[in-house]
């Protein structure tokens, strides 16, 4: 008989969650306004909101801690970290942030005016934040087979070449400050971009002399796909992959609380000296000394020695065949979900599953709040509350797809635990035609509005 697939690695301390009754959850979903970002995780089961801070360190990343140097200029851990960062990405340079969206915060400070024009793969909500702050507009090239739930193409994340040509041909080429590629790509469902595409999109930046920024926050789960799918890579290690990838960036921003594996952190890396120091006196405004950034020593050492355990094969094998259970389990329930899976989270395509809620009532949201109500189980919407509205008209900006997702933390929960959530989106499925309303907007935010929106029902 063939051995079963195990984790690669035991545990070695526990921390203890909590059930709940049904009428508890209805009462404290009432009181977070159907926002669950505004429950507390007291009243949460199983918690798939993100996969963003909320891993579990090794023992060798807590030992990394206690060994932080917390020196203010020049820390033996700041050196440790630019070690592993050059090692695995080949770049240079690096400054230290306090986690992702301030990563872009300090680089797009030089890169981004207004009036640009930034064409990426859907970008990510903080990136494009930064982009539409500084009055620029983000322009999405990703290849149209991303927006068809049920089309099976191995690289889901790709640009289409022939979007971001027409992109970079009608417009000159100092409104265009960067091109940016996110990796894996968040918005379109945690999909992968192939070696061939970072390669032809860099080609093609070259050729305008735009250079190409990697927004590489799950940039060893990208490369994991890249040694699954693309048959050149087949035999090739996971670092080297990630490596060859970066060569295909000019820069990156990092949010380490993805693939870094820590729950704070995230940096930018440069190969241009210039840049470098142009950024690096943002850093010093918005973060901290070059070489702490918004970290501090410990965080710095355990963010090393966690980059080194996420290129490592088992462990990202480990974590996305169990994303895929998940998947699986929903699939065999026949539950509407986002296929091929991504790497850190299960998609549900909302609108399949709920098609009766008109999209003015958050269809998303509403099968998200749906969730919570039956097994105390945290996800999120990807869906027209994330995309807010549009910065000129002020209406609701109506994404192709309304999905929920289920984002898996790194190291935390046991296939059980994939089951619990499973059966419970089953049980849903199964009753979905008695679900007839959704949610109305009673407060929102001007920018990023999913995070404190306030609902009530429809
Ligand atoms: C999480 C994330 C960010 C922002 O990082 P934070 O650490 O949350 O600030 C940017 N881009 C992508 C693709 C992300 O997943």
């Amino acid at each position: 008989m063939e051995l079963p697939f195990a984790e690669s690695y035991k545990i070695k301390m526990v921390e203890a969650i909590r059930k709940s009754t049904r009428k508890e959850r209805e009462l404290w979903i009432r009181d977070a306004m159907y926002n669950v970002f505004n429950l507390s995780s007291r009243q949460v089961y199983i918690d798939l909101l993100t996969d963003s801070g909320t891993g579990a360190m090794s023992d060798l990343q807590w030992s990394a801690i206690m060994q932080g140097d917390e020196s203010y200029a020049g820390a033996s851990s700041y050196y440790r970290l630019k070690e592993v960062i050059r090692e695995i990405t080949g770049f240079r340079y690096f400054l230290p942030t306090h986690q992702g969206r301030a990563a872009e915060n300090v680089l797009f400070s030089v890169l981004v005016k207004e009036g640009d024009i930034v064409p990426g793969n859907s970008h990510f909500d903080t990136t494009k934040g930064h982009i539409e702050f500084r009055k620029a507009t983000a322009v999405d090239c990703t290849i149209e087979e991303a927006f068809d739930t049920e089309a099976e193409h191995p690289f889901k994340g790709n640009i289409d070449l022939g979007k971001l040509e027409s992109v970079l041909t009608s417009m000159p080429r100092e409104k265009i400050p960067f091109v940016i590629v996110t990796i894996t790509c968040n918005s379109s469902g945690g999909q992968p971009v192939s070696m061939e595409n970072l390669r032809a999109v860099h080609k093609m930046a070259s050729r305008y002399n735009i250079p190409v920024v990697f927004d590489a926050a799950r940039f060893a789960e990208n490369a994991w796909f890249i040694k699954q799918r693309e048959m050149l890579y087949r035999d090739t290690d996971i670092r080297d992959i990630a490596r060859e990838m970066f060569t295909f960036a000019d820069a990156m921003t990092m949010s380490s609380k993805k693939d870094g594996i820590v729950n704070i952190g995230g940096f930018i890396g440069f190969r241009d000296e210039e840049l470098y120091k142009k950024a690096s006196v943002y850093n010093i405004m918005f973060e901290g000394y070059i070489t702490y950034g918004g970290m501090s020593g410990r965080d710095m050492n355990a963010l090393a020695q966690g980059l080194i355990e996420a290129t490592e094969f088992s462990y990202l094998q480990t974590r996305i065949n169990q994303v895929a259970w998940l998947g699986n389990r929903l699939r065999e329930f026949g539950v509407p979900v986002l296929q091929p899976f991504g790497g850190h989270a299960i998609f549900v395509d909302a609108k399949k599953f709920l098609p009766q809620i008109p999209k003015e009532e958050f269809i998303a949201q509403t099968l998200v709040v749906e969730l919570y109500k039956e097994a105390g189980v945290r996800s999120s919407e990807i869906g027209t509350l994330l995309a807010d509205r549009d910065p000129v008209s002020g209406e609701n900006r109506y994404p192709e797809m309304e999905l929920l997702r289920l984002a898996v933390p790194r190291r935390v929960y046991t296939n059980n635990h994939m089951d619990f959530v499973a059966v419970a989106l089953n049980n849903i499925y199964e009753r979905r035609e008695d679900i007839r309303k959704g949610y109305k907007i009673i407060r929102e935010a001007p920018i990023m509005r999913h995070f404190t929106v306030e609902l009530e029902k429809a």
